[in-house]
């Protein structure tokens, strides 16, 4: 592959760089390195941040044309993210409408469902949520039980989602719903775009580790759906919840290693000036090792990106980087999380805002929030599972 950016792509990487270091929010810049988008106040900001990202052409870039978006390629896309994160800006709060749900009404959506959401997506007018996970199905999300009865035109819906990130401040939801209970279980599943004022729906926000609520359980009591809200077949939501996830995935492969970059920086600049036992934590016999294989995995891990990308380029088919990326990344998350930790001593445990939280307590929060990064979007154990049989070919017992 060629490492190097054609004279458009530098162009590009300028474009946003001048724009970004005039535009970022003070009260915004570094908030993307580890922050909540549990309050409300907060959320609303970031809508506003979003709109202005909007306004400058640079959300939903990878979009064709005709939705409102620029048809980048997949280059670009990593030259927004790492200009981004070089600037300390935090990325647009409607990310399960950009990454998941814009992508798959492209591809599955009537013309009337791309028309009534897609443009206020972009903006962040309205701000989607992903209804698919239940108390009895997360790994094995085919067992949903959410039930959606057809009344005229209209599915009337009963059942209950859990872990629903932004339901609280979400106008929308795409949720997966049993339409056939007597049919095996991934074939009587339909795929529904509920708006979240409809009666009957009630959100419970769940206190997390962290201390906010972000994600919510949501509860569906004789919800009317109009039959129109239906994305792909009736029964088919299967085929159309599989297309949802790979848009999760897509581009996350190549960018993984900038988020940890970016909070390595930080690791490095808080280690460079605390001060232990007469010396600092960077002068640390052990925590220097650490620290230096840290770096070595972030490496590995952009890398790895890049070998997704080539395949990519050269238009071969996605393969095993996007499951090895995100059980590698989440480990060294973690590893990243509990250095950052040992490097602060007993302060690590202050939340801020505070005098005593270093980087204003966003390593504390960062800490607890990096327990979830072995869960969300798919658990490492089935990360492993899929590695052994489909890669490597082992036996599934
Ligand atoms: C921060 C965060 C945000 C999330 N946001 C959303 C959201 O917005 N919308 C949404 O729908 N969901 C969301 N989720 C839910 C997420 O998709 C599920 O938590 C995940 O799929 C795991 O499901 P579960 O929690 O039910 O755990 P389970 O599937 O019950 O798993 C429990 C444990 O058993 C292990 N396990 C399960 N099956 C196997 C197996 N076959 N082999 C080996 N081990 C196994 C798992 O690895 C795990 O350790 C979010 C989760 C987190 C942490």
């Amino acid at each position: 592959m060629d490492f190097d950016f054609t004279a458009e792509q530098h162009a590009f990487r300028r474009e946003v760089r001048d724009w970004l270091a005039a535009n970022v929010p003070a009260d915004l810049k570094g908030r993307g390195f580890a922050s909540s988008r549990a309050g409300r106040e907060h959320v609303d900001r970031l809508r506003r941040w979003q709109r202005a990202l909007q306004g400058a052409g640079f959300v939903g870039i990878d979009w064709p044309a005709q939705y409102g978006g620029r048809a980048a390629s997949i280059l670009e896309q990593v030259i927004l993210y790492e200009e981004m994160s070089r600037a300390e800006a935090p990325q647009p709060v409607n990310r399960s409408g950009l990454s998941m749900l814009g992508p798959t009404l492209m591809r599955h959506g009537t013309p009337a469902q791309r028309d009534r959401h897609l443009a206020k997506i972009l903006t962040a007018e309205e701000i989607w949520c992903q209804g698919f996970s239940e108390p009895n199905a997360g790994s094995d999300l085919a067992n949903l039980q959410t039930r959606a009865v057809l009344d005229g035109d209209h599915f009337v819906v009963n059942g209950q989602k859990v872990w629903t990130s932004m339901a609280h401040v979400s106008d929308w939801g795409f949720f997966l719903v049993r339409t056939d209970p007597a049919a095996p279980k991934h074939k009587g599943i339909t795929f529904l775009l509920l708006d979240m004022k409809t009666p009957g729906i009630s959100i419970r926000p769940l206190t997390q580790i962290t201390g906010e609520a972000e994600f919510n359980e949501v509860f569906l009591e004789n919800v009317r759906v109009p039959v129109a809200n239906v994305v792909g077949e009736v029964n088919g939501g299967w085929s159309v919840a599989l297309t949802t996830l790979a848009y999760e995935r897509d581009v996350l492969t190549m960018i993984r290693h900038i988020s940890l970059r970016t909070a390595l920086e930080r690791l490095v600049a808080l280690a460079k000036r605390t001060k232990r036992n007469g010396h600092t934590a960077a002068g640390d016999p052990v925590l220097r090792q650490k620290i230096a294989a840290l770096t070595i995995a972030e490496r590995c891990l952009a890398l790895n990106g890049y070998r997704s990308l080539t395949r990519i380029l050269r238009g071969q088919p996605p393969g095993p980087e996007g499951s090895t990326a995100k059980l590698f990344w989440s480990q060294v998350d973690q590893d990243l999380a509990e250095t950052a930790s040992e490097v602060i001593g007993p302060y690590s445990q202050i939340a801020g805002p505070s005098e005593w939280a270093p980087d204003e307590g966003q390593w504390e929060f960062y800490c607890l929030l990096a327990r979830g990064s072995g869960i969300r979007a798919g658990t490492s154990e089935i990360l492993r599972n899929i590695l052994g049989e489909r890669v490597l070919g082992l036996p599934k017992d």
